[in-house]
């Protein structure tokens, strides 16, 4: 008769559920009218002290009847007199009218339930009842209803009906009433409050929920197995029941065959031979088992795991209802806490993210710091600052980034690690964080004409566990002072980007060292190595585009005269001299290299022999006249040799060999002069 489970009247009384109240709610009020229509029969229902709870459509014969207050019928009090029977019983009244009564007991109270037949039991009753009304005077009955004459036994059968149908709602009223009660025992235990501030730490979570439910079901043996960071495999973090001892040792893996189910299912798991979970021999003992298991966003965050016999189909309701409510609980916390992380930083953080992925594709280290210190200055609406790093040979800080109003602070700057505030942070390993420079007793230097504002902070920059370097950040845009909100920004800011430091350091030592492979220490030029590389792509760009190009090789004329006329440093210097003159007048597409001694290269790509003899008799010109002018005491001159390729030679040992050959003839030929093959 009830269209659905929920159509129990319970919503609306469930916060102090009694019969009474039950009984007048409206839908159950609706209930009895849906009874009292297919039944053919007026229902009404009185509590305990006989007032009247409702009434569906009243008996016509009644209701006439009632409305003529005549004496000589005897209605309705004889009515009335009635309810006080304990016992279901059937009864003609005074108007002859098959009327049934019983009682409810329910919830500790007793209600009264009466049904009234809408005709009378049979035809001489009705004409005795149309007599009194002619006897007194009293006016017609008015016909309402066709003849229908009604029996006991039907009676019997409308009243056991109504009776069975009754205590069936309530009787499955009561259960669930139970039910939601143990459940609400179970969330007030924990309730959302609970979970705000049991939030930050997990571990009591969970232990929480497990203890709440041995409060509830008493002798449970349960455990609450959480996912590992790897997502690998869910372990223990809480247990307790007479399993305490083994269930630490319990682990499922992501794989199992109960995870498998129960995200399958999305519902509870039940395992008659716990062997399906664990083969392992100290688990032997477990008879039977039931997984619950928890999703967040789709996925089985945790497992609850109750090892007893058997759960009730009612307490296993309520440990249905209790995990969704748990799942729910810790969904909004995570929602909450994303909703107020994002409300804390607002913007910054996606900012944040941002930024930090640009950055982390800086290679170069100029561009990285110079970058990483616009940001900072940017996340925190601040104006100057500066970002030094450590220099590990001299323990000295570089400063090699900085935004600042005058040139108080130099890039390249170099502090001693006990002399600035940048020092001391170093020192100390932390984040300096100072809302007034003139009343912190950490600061010593109190004067800070060039700022504008008293607020600044310093942070470390860690490698890993190692001290890096410090970035210095004062005065915010708007004058205001730096928080720990600003601190907190900035140092996961930092952290976020240390591993682009750290590899763009790497790649600034491994080009440093590059480079040292291929130069040459005593003029900075390329060395030999350089040069055959070098001379590699240029053939390989000849195959290409078929451009030739010109090979040089210079030497000086009685360079040992001179080392041994002067000394060997002046002869040092003479070489350096004689470097840097090649360098400033070649054309910036020429590579000079030095080969050896007093003996120099040059490559002259894309150009043919023509232009490379033009070339090198303007370079023999510049040198011999540069190096006369600083040594007057010697005339100096150079011999010059000059091949072509692929002219002269198919492969860079054939060139190398045709110029040096060409050098040769020019030595031999007294010195001083340009020879080409
Ligand atoms: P030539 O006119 O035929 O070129 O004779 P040269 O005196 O210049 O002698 P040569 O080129 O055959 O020898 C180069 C000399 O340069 C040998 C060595 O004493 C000197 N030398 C080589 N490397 C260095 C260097 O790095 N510094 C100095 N001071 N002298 C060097
Ligand atoms: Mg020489």
């Amino acid at each position: 008769m009830f269209p659905n489970d929920n159509y129990n009247g319970f919503s609306e009384v469930s916060d102090n559920l009694t019969l009474e109240k039950l009984l007048s709610s409206n839908k159950w009020i609706e209930y009895f009218h849906e009874l009292s229509k297919t039944l053919n029969v007026e229902l009404s229902g009185y509590n305990s002290d006989g007032a009247r709870l409702f009434i569906t459509n009243e008996n016509p014969f009644c209701k006439f009847s009632r409305s003529l207050q005549a004496e000589s019928l005897d209605c309705p009090n004889s009515c009335d007199q009635l309810l006080k029977s304990d016992v279901s019983h059937i009864f003609r009244c005074n108007l002859k009218l098959l009327c049934f009564s019983f009682p409810v007991i329910r919830f500790g109270e007793k209600a009264f339930i009466i049904g009234r037949g809408m005709f009378f039991d049979e035809y001489g009753s009705l004409l005795n009842f149309l007599k009194i009304l002619r006897d007194n005077n009293l006016p017609e009955l008015p016909i309402l209803t066709p003849l229908n004459f009604l029996d006991e036994d039907h009676m019997k059968s409308v009243s056991t009906y109504v009776e069975l149908s009754i205590n069936r709602q309530l009787i499955s009223l009561e259960e669930k009433y139970k039910l939601e009660e143990k459940f609400l025992r179970m969330t007030s235990l924990f309730d959302s409050q609970a979970f705000g501030t049991l939030s930050k730490r997990p571990e009591l979570m969970y232990r929480y929920i497990l203890d709440t439910i041995e409060f509830v079901f008493r002798q449970t043996s349960a455990t609450l197995m959480v996912l590992s960071d790897d997502e690998s495999v869910y372990r223990t973090t809480y247990c307790l029941g007479k399993y305490k001892d083994i269930l630490p040792d319990l682990t499922l893996d992501t794989n199992n065959p109960v995870i498998n189910k129960m995200r399958d299912t999305r519902a509870a798991v039940f395992l008659e031979d716990f062997g399906e979970v664990s083969s392992s021999l100290q688990f032997k003992k477990i008879e039977s088992s039931y997984f619950f298991p928890i999703f967040i966003g789709g996925a089985v965050d945790a497992v609850i795991g109750i090892f007893t016999k058997e759960i009730s189909r009612e307490d296993m309701k309520i440990l249905n209802a209790f995990r969704e409510y748990v799942q729910l609980n810790l969904e909004n916390r995570n929602l909450r806490m994303a909703v107020s992380e994002n409300k804390k930083a607002d913007k910054k953080l996606t900012y944040l993210a941002d930024i930090t992925k640009s950055i982390v594709s800086i290679l170069d280290q100029d561009r990285l710091l110079n970058t990483l210190l616009d940001k900072s200055l940017q996340l925190l609406n601040a104006e100057q600052g500066s970002l030094m790093l450590l220099d590990y040979d001299t323990s000295e800080l570089v400063v090699e980034a900085k935004r600042c109003i005058d040139d108080t602070v130099q890039e390249k700057m170099r502090f001693k690690k006990g002399e600035s505030i940048a020092g001391m942070v170093l020192d100390k390993g932390g984040s300096l964080l100072v809302e007034n420079i003139e009343k912190d007793p950490r600061i010593k230097q109190a004067n800070r004409a060039r700022y504008r504002t008293k607020s600044f902070m310093s942070v470390p920059i860690k490698i890993e566990d190692r001290l890096a370097g410090v970035l210095n950040l004062s005065d915010k845009i708007k004058g205001d002072i730096f928080n720990n909100d600003d601190l907190s920004l900035i140092e996961s800011f930092i952290s976020s980007v240390a591993i682009a430091i750290e590899r763009s350091m790497l790649y600034k030592q491994t080009e440093k060292l590059q480079k040292l492979s291929i130069t040459d220490p005593l003029t900075g030029i390329y060395n030999r190595r350089h040069l055959n590389r070098r001379l590699s792509e240029e053939i390989t760009r000849y195959n290409r585009y078929k451009h030739p190009f010109s090979f040089m090789m210079l030497d000086l004329d009685k360079f040992k005269e001179y080392n041994d006329t002067f000394g060997h440093i002046a002869g040092d210097n003479l070489i350096r001299n004689l470097a840097s003159m090649m360098e400033k007048s070649l054309r910036t597409v020429d590579i000079a290299a030095r080969f050896g001694g007093d003996e120099f290269v040059a490559i002259f790509p894309q150009t043919p022999k023509v232009d490379a003899i033009q070339i090198s008799n303007r370079l023999k010109e510049h040198i011999e006249k540069s190096l006369s002018e600083h040594n007057i005491e010697m005339p100096l001159s150079i011999s010059v040799g000059l091949a072509t390729f692929p002219d002269d030679a198919s492969s860079i040992m054939e060139l190398i060999e045709k110029t040096d050959q060409a050098l040769y003839l020019a030595k031999k030929g007294g010195g001083n002069r340009v020879v080409y093959l």
